[in-house]
């Protein structure tokens, strides 16, 4: 089994340049963030998601899983397709909230190393280098300036029909890469042997074209 980690700040452009990575080598491809977007989705309706001593409690009562259908992820909550429900602003914030809590880091810890068990596999997140799967063979670091990720992720939500203005994005992602920086458990950074990778002046297809290099030379 091989594993590739991508990390990177919010809006680097990660899930779509790792997708198109594993479509190319035939591996399976999977978005860490969905889980902790759909632990999110369970605690927001319930509790304030910031609140460590609330959420924990309530992490007895879910079940997150990830199925993969034609190469597609899709994240269940309690049996529950939210897939498409996870990808709004508000889930952002509470997912980031609830990732600086070490009991929610550790309930979907051993979910994503299992995938990396039996699957060949690139994975994207903030700790997979780092953390999750620190002897991955490939390790890269995707990167680019704030304002640029906030454009695309502006651009994405708004092609999805979502009402936001781009300020908005742009302090969300300011602020969520200030929160994944700084939490006290599982900091995103880029590890000691992960390539970084700037897409700041590329374009989509130059990034996928970089990181598959990247894979291929470091595969030998
Ligand atoms: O990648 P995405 O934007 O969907 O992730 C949502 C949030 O989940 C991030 O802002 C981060 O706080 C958290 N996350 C994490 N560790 C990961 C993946 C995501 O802490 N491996």
């Amino acid at each position: 089994m091989i594993s590739v980690a991508i990390d990177g700040p919010a809006g680097a452009g990660k899930s779509t340049i790792a997708r198109a990575a594993a479509k190319e080598l035939g591996f399976l491809y999977a978005d860490t963030g969905a889980l902790y977007r759909a632990v999110a989705c369970y605690m927001m309706s319930r509790v304030d998601p910031a609140d460590a001593s609330a959420v924990v409690p309530l992490l007895d009562e879910v079940s997150v899983e990830l199925k993969f259908a034609e190469g597609e992820q899709r994240v269940f909550l309690n049996g529950e397709d939210v897939s498409d429900r996870i990808r709004t602003p508000e889930v952002s914030v509470h997912a980031s909230e609830v990732s600086q809590i070490p009991q929610v880091r550790q309930f979907l810890f051993s979910l994503q190393q299992d995938l990396a068990k039996t699957n060949s596999i690139v994975m994207d997140g903030r700790d997979i280098g780092t953390v999750v799967l620190p002897h991955a063979a490939v390790k890269i670091f995707l990167t680019a300036d704030p304002e640029v990720r906030a454009r695309r992720r502006f651009r994405e939500l708004t092609e999805k029909g979502l009402e936001v203005t781009f300020e908005e994005v742009l302090a969300d992602v300011v602020k969520r890469d200030d929160a994944d920086m700084h939490r006290a458990v599982s900091p995103l950074r880029q590890a000691a042997d992960a390539v970084r990778v700037d897409t700041t002046d590329c374009s989509l297809e130059e990034s996928i074209a970089r990181v598959i290099r990247v894979i291929r030379e470091k595969q030998g």
